[in-house]
């Protein structure tokens, strides 16, 4: 019962300096974002059932279904933590859903895995090299599940001693005797318990519980021993027994952490403007500016720390997801980091996305299917995504229409969905919200033929404005036709 107990594992929220081997570790929440209707804002899941079977239309998906199955069987995988550094490549025609699908994986993994999402041109930046781009992705993506274990005590106040140092530096200090069944323990009080037992107005004959991880003082009631109290105290006052026999009960607080949120706190000791958010137990911190690059050392010393506190059982990791769009824009360097950084057993799942064919190697002369080297390619479970039909256009057309709040009739459907036959399903999404707000303007109610007609021809897809750029090549500048131009279907 020593009070010098009365302290965190691992030390959580404590306001010690960063040692050699003192790694901090702050609850970080996200603050809550404004919801606008994104690209995949409809959707809500994989749309797979308990067999991972993939139903037609669920959770926003719609048909892909053999890629979504096979993305719920890398679910699984996931879920049960088991394998780390497994990597997943899901390639297929741009507009087939790729990105959609590994939304649907973020979403129903819900908010305890890690998922970090980034474009592969993202890792490219004046203010931290490529492999230091790529290392805070990865801790991103990990997730460090801590348990605290924390004894309550329940005892009744015997005596409550709070004095004013001579110092003259404000702060109180004072005793608390609490009797348990056990025997009269003495605590020593420091200013937040002091706070504690003000606001909780503890007096001597209260039973009260103390967590001995906060130091946190809640009053229960008041004992029977002093039943003389009651009358002042008033009507209100809750009479409790005396507890007999157990008195400490245990109680586990888990917090999930990433790997980079513990960099970050432990490698900048000022810079962050940590608030404290009425809402939330814990604290929310902003960062202020960038990370910028976090050393080797303070890395390797969290990793240790980690690796120790999982031996003790205090802490488990949850490796999460980092899903890289457009993979074909990393180069070779960057292949050659994600080949041994799949190695280590803190590596998330990978998943990365491309809509390339045989191309070239980003910083190669090589060419490779979709711009990855063949080492690299080797490793990956490959996920195809192939064309939709027009059926699986109209209903995802129809989704996107209930997600916008358009109301459209039969007939604009029928047509829209002709146009996303024959230019892509990205550019007929688009014409959705240009119509609604053509019909808005005409003040109709439903967006009709016309208004579907009308944006038709006043936005114009890919391959018409290719076919206006033909005709009228010589009223350009810098016009290079005749040489090679980028095939993307
Ligand atoms: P790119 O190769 O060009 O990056 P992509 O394969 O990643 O394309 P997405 O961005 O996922 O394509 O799809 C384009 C749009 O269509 C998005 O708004 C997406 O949410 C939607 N979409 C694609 N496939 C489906 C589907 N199977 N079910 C529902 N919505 C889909």
């Amino acid at each position: 019962h020593s009070p010098n107990r009365i302290n965190r594992l691992p030390s959580l929220h404590t306001n010690r300096m960063a040692g050699a081997t003192d790694i901090k570790v702050q609850e970080v929440r996200e603050i809550t974002r404004i919801e606008r209707i994104g690209a995949h804002s409809h959707i809500r899941g994989l749309g797979l059932d308990d067999a991972l079977e993939a139903r037609n239309v669920s959770q926003g998906m719609v048909g892909q279904t053999e890629a979504r199955k096979a993305a719920g069987i890398i679910m699984e995988m996931i879920k049960e933590a088991k394998i780390a550094g497994r990597a997943v490549l899901i390639a297929g025609h741009p507009g087939t859903g790729k990105t959609a699908i590994a939304m649907g994986m973020a979403q129903a993994l819900g908010t305890d895995t890690p998922f970090t999402s980034v474009a592969g041109s993202e890792i490219f930046s004046l203010e931290m090299s490529k492999t230091e781009a790529l290392t805070q992705a990865f801790r991103r993506s990990i997730g460090v599940r801590i348990k605290e274990e924390t004894e309550i005590i329940e005892g009744e106040v015997v005596e409550i001693q709070i004095d004013r140092p001579a110092t003259g530096t404000g702060a109180k200090v004072g005793k608390l005797t609490l009797k348990t069944t056990e025997m009269e323990t003495i605590y020593d009080l420091g200013q937040k318990m002091i706070e504690s037992l003000t606001k909780e107005k503890v007096q001597a004959g209260d039973i009260i519980t103390i967590d001995k991880a906060t130091g946190k003082i809640t009053k229960l009631g008041r004992s029977f021993t002093r039943a003389r109290d009651y009358d002042a105290m008033g009507p209100q006052t809750k009479f409790v027994q005396c507890p007999e026999g157990e008195l400490q009960k245990r109680k586990e607080v888990v917090h999930t952490v990433t790997l980079h949120e513990i960099d970050v706190i432990n490698s900048r000791t000022q810079g962050f403007l940590a608030l404290f958010s009425g809402k939330y137990t814990g604290f929310l911190a902003l960062f202020s500016g960038d990370t910028g690059e976090i050393k080797g050392e303070v890395r390797e010393q969290i990793n240790a720390k980690v690796a120790e506190w999982r031996e003790e059982g205090k802490s488990e990791i949850v490796p999460g997801v980092l899903f890289i769009d457009e993979v074909h824009m990393l180069d070779i360097e960057c292949f050659s980091f994600l080949n041994r950084a799949l190695e280590s057993d803190l590596a998330p799942i990978l998943i990365m996305a491309t809509n390339r064919g045989i191309t070239r190697i980003r910083g190669t002369q090589y060419q490779s299917p979709h711009g990855i080297p063949i080492d690299l390619l080797d490793r990956l479970l490959i996920i195809s995504t192939n064309p939709y039909e027009e059926k699986e256009i109209k209903q995802i057309l129809k989704i996107r229409c209930e997600e916008e709040d358009v109301e459209m009739s039969d007939d604009a459907m029928t047509v829209l969905t002709r146009i996303g036959m024959e230019t892509s399903l990205r550019y007929a999404i688009q014409l959705i919200t240009t119509a609604s707000l053509v019909c808005r303007k005409r003040k109709g109610a439903e967006v009709d033929v016309d208004d579907i007609k009308r944006v038709y021809s006043l936005f114009l897809d890919e391959s018409r404005s290719t076919q206006f750029l033909k005709e009228y090549q010589q009223e350009f500048m810098f016009n290079e036709l005749g040489m090679d131009t980028m095939e993307t279907t």
